[in-house]
């Protein structure tokens, strides 16, 4: 391709309404451009890269078993309302009616059109497994669609739905994809991590993230160093060390705190550490009232509450609080609480040993709480986000943490949605039995992003050689080595090599901040110094590495540099 005839409209200036790297490198490097919040063009050196993506998608599909075919965006609202997710799935569904006013959505996920295709179509225990994907736009009105293509309204996926006879099948389905999706960003060349995930609102009882490492994450993952524990900060666990009894075990008193609330208040006023005070918190559910306690310096992790809820809440107000029971808020506390009030302690709570809490009296708190003792908690879960530094649930090692964009998503379903829509097979026993699922989400234009996010500099987008846009840019300096290096570039392209010239009239300075914007893996320069020797000045993107390699020789060495990126994540393919 050359430059001049190319469509990339490139940008000098950082784009203002761009918050991270990914987004602003997509945008001055004329990947893609927005055309509403959350739904963007693809330009032409965009969607060479996303093509790459989902090549590598397909194949790995297609190795583990999938069968690709394409299912309609456009989906009825009666299958919807069979699975109740037509109301569940709320303002983050697209929906629109036909002139007849029938109802319709533009599909965010298809788990109900290929239940009804396969309950329609499979009917014997012959006809199972089934691994069955797509690749295809998927429409979600995001609250908040941002960072460009990471979070759209409108963005590329690749779903695999996996329909199996029992559970021994889904393990098989599930396994083969994670192992489909380990190699597919590995050979995509990023880093990255599967971790434990909450199961969320889709359901199942079990479920991998995905994890391109990067700082600008929006997941938070902690990860065992010692072994391969690792999950997102939802969902992980840790085990803890609290066999430090701070201050003596003496008997329970009231002290005054007037005007001290919080815990920072309550901790300073009363000369203890945070980690000494329980921290009451309440939450309105469709059962009533519920207090949660968790110690002083944790956090409330709201994934795991709302899984011990199981039903729907909210953090209560102070008027839903008062309508229960005069509280004095900020001076609430376990002992004595109105026993109408169910209280859910996190595990951490009980072992704490003369503790502080509120005392439901305004301006009073207790000292010298026993959990367990002076208060019986109606339940004991675990409550509280676990933090780096903490014990592995699994080993003797410690939980580290680090940054990460969710790129992939793979679920059990089990019956979930088989069982709402009778898709059901005969066994050998000619007995009907309900079909076992799996769903396998990876978001294809946020891999793309989540690429750059990870493979960046100061100058621009750092292309690993698999997804690249093209393998080599070539740089006339001036009009005069323009044959030189056209003459380069169809040796190149003759070699099956993706090569793009520039040749526009532009200064050379102009031309070499454009290509480390692009982020092309090699730059070949031709300049009048070289051509006098022979040779061509080579810049490897990656590693700033600067090189001379005879004319005569670039076909060759290009092809064993590609060769050479390619067989070291061949390498880690097969560790
Ligand atoms: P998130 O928690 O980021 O909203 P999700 O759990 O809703 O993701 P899934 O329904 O599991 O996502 O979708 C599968 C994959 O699709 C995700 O792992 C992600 O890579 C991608 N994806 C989801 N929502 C978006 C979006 N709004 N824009 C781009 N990609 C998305
Ligand atoms: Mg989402």
């Amino acid at each position: 391709m050359k430059l001049s005839q190319y469509f990339i409209p490139t940008l000098r200036e950082t784009p203002a309404e761009a918050e991270i790297a990914s987004h602003q490198l997509m945008l001055r490097a004329g990947i893609i451009r927005k055309s509403s919040a959350g739904v963007y063009t693809y330009l032409p050196l965009g969607y060479r890269v996303v093509k790459k993506v989902i090549k590598i998608i397909e194949e790995e599909m297609d190795r583990a078993g999938g069968q690709e075919l394409m299912l309609p965006i456009i989906q009825p609202s009666e299958i919807w309302k069979e699975t109740g997710r037509w109301d569940v799935y709320g303002e983050e569904m697209f929906r629109l009616k036909d002139r007849h006013g029938r109802e319709f959505c533009l599909g965010p996920t298809h788990e109900e059109i290929i239940t009804t295709l396969v309950r329609n179509e499979v009917r014997s225990y012959r006809d199972l497994p089934l691994r069955l994907y797509q690749i295809q736009n998927k429409y979600r009105d995001e609250i908040r669609p941002r960072f460009g293509v990471m979070r759209g309204r409108e963005f590329i996926m690749k779903d695999l739905y996996s329909f199996d006879k029992d559970e021994a099948g889904l393990q098989k389905s599930y396994a083969a994809m994670y192992e489909a999706y380990c190699r597919i960003f590995t050979r995509c060349g990023l880093k990255f991590r599967p971790v434990e995930a909450d199961s969320g609102a889709i359901g199942g009882d079990a479920s991998h993230e995905f994890m391109v490492l990067a700082q600008s994450g929006e997941a938070l993952i902690l990860y065992c160093d010692t072994c391969d524990y690792a999950a997102n900060a939802e969902k992980a666990t840790s085990v803890l060390n609290d066999k430090e009894t701070i201050g003596e075990d003496s008997a329970m008193k009231r002290v005054q705190t007037p005007g001290k609330k919080t815990i920072e208040e309550v901790a300073v006023f009363l000369d203890v550490p945070a980690h000494r005070l329980i921290k009451t918190l309440f939450v309105q559910t469709s059962q009533g009232l519920v207090a949660v306690l968790v110690r002083g310096d944790d956090e409330v992790n709201e994934t795991k509450l709302g899984h011990v809820l199981d039903c729907p809440w909210h953090w209560a107000t102070p008027e839903e609080v008062a309508e229960v029971a005069p509280l004095p808020i900020g001076f609430v506390g376990p002992v004595g609480l109105d026993a109408r009030i169910r209280v859910l302690a996190d595990r951490r709570v009980m072992t704490m040993t003369s503790a502080v809490c509120g005392a439901n009296e305004a301006d009073y708190h207790l000292i010298g709480v026993r959990p367990g003792k002076d208060f019986v908690p109606s339940a004991v879960h675990d409550l509280r986000t676990a933090k780096a530094g903490e014990g592995c649930p699994r080993c003797q090692g410690k939980l580290q943490d680090t940054r990460g964009i969710e790129v992939g998503h793979i679920f059990k379903l089990g019956t979930k949605y088989s069982s709402a829509l009778h898709a059901t097979y005969l066994d050998e026993a000619g007995k009907e039995q309900t079909i076992i699922m799996g769903c396998y989400g990876i978001g294809v234009t946020r891999t793309v992003a989540a690429a750059i996010e990870q493979l960046h500099d100061d100058d621009g987008i750092i292309w690993p050689v698999p997804i690249a846009p093209f393998h080599v840019e070539i740089i006339a300096i001036s009009k005069d080595q323009l044959p030189a290096a056209e003459e380069l570039y169809r040796a190149l392209t003759k070699a099956g090599i993706e090569v793009l010239l520039d040749d526009r009239d532009e200064r050379p300075g102009v031309k070499f901040k454009d290509a480390d914007l692009m982020g092309i893996p090699l730059r070949l320069t031709v300049g009048p110094k070289g051509l006098a020797t022979g040779e061509v000045e080579v810049r490897v993107r990656a590693t700033r590495e600067d090189l001379r390699w005879p004319i005569a020789e670039t076909v060759e060495r290009v092809q064993a540099y590609l060769a050479g990126e390619l067989q070291r994540i061949e390498k880690e393919l097969d560790a």
